[in-house]
């Protein structure tokens, strides 16, 4: 039988080691026979990510910072000479100074402000706008966000305001390349404990909260986020667009629990 990646090439961004999300999606793709390209943020990191590409088959490592729009055409520029086409691109880049993202919402600076919404969200926009032009048979684009889009989370601060704009932008740019058949998703993941993860204030608390909270009682892995981005990224969710699909245990359905939660 066929795989289900078979013959797809995509492009992985967002792989720091492999707590981050983006290996549970990269594994998950590379098992059902996707072809892959990584790319990675400043030096230091190339020398964890490099055997970690390589566990997949992949040696397409790139550098490439999201806030510089030379370092994003650098990189498809790359990505058009090894490959000419893309099948799929998943962002799963994040950022914001860690000192704004405990106490208060209120306090944030508009240095952080516009740092966090260029890294978190603009760069979503800049990397499906070249990726569109490599997209000539149709494809998926997948980014990930959080709850604290949604609701108030306790920290997210600033990064909640971040990725409800990125929310917005799924729903917009899916109008946009729908014509085109490239589809726009992004996963809502449960709290995953991770490097960017790690910043947040109280976050020990908040994964605790959550497997109390959630429907299944537990967090998620990373694993179970790649198992829901592969349905996103192949063709089993060819009709679906502008979607933000929740993988968090059901967590975001909860208004109150009864009382067979323990006490926290
Ligand atoms: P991670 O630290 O493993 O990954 C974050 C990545 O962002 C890193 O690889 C880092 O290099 C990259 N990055 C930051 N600034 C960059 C820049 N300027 N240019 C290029 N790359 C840059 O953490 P993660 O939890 O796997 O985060 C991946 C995504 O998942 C983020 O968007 C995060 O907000 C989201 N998310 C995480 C959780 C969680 O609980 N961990 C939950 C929901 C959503």
């Amino acid at each position: 039988s066929t795989k289900l990646m078979q013959g797809k090439r995509g492009l992985i961004m967002g792989l720091a080691n492999d707590k981050s999300i983006a290996w549970g999606i990269a594994k998950a793709c590379a098992e059902q026979g996707a072809e892959l390209a990584f790319s990675y943020q400043g030096d230091a990191l190339k020398k964890r990510v490099g055997p970690l590409a390589e566990q997949l088959g992949s040696n397409e490592l790139i550098e490439c910072d999201v806030s510089s729009e030379e370092s994003i055409d650098a990189l498809f520029a790359y990505l058009e000479k090894i490959w000419g086409k893309l099948d799929f691109v998943v962002h799963a880049i994040g950022f914001s100074d860690k000192s704004e993202l405990r106490g208060r919402y209120v306090d944030t600076s508009r240095a952080n402000f516009q740092m966090s919404m260029d890294i978190s969200v603009y760069s979503f926009t800049a990397v499906v706008q070249r990726a569109e032009k490599m997209m000539n048979e149709g494809g998926s684009c997948l980014t990930l966000t959080y709850y604290g889009a949604e609701k108030v989370m306790p920290h997210y601060n600033v990064m909640g305001v971040a990725k409800a704009a990125l929310e917005a932008s799924v729903r917009y740019l899916a109008e946009d390349l729908g014509k085109d058949g490239i589809r726009v998703n992004a996963i809502s993941a449960g709290t995953i404990k991770t490097l960017a993860a790690s910043g947040i204030g109280d976050f020990r608390y908040i994964m605790k909260w959550n497997e109390y909270n959630a429907p299944l009682r537990r967090t998620v892995t990373q694993d179970e986020v790649g198992k829901s981005a592969l349905y996103l990224l192949s063709d089993l969710s060819s009709a679906v667009t502008g979607e933000i699909l929740h993988v968090d245990s059901g967590y975001h359905v909860v208004g109150m629990k009864a009382v067979d939660a323990p006490d926290i």
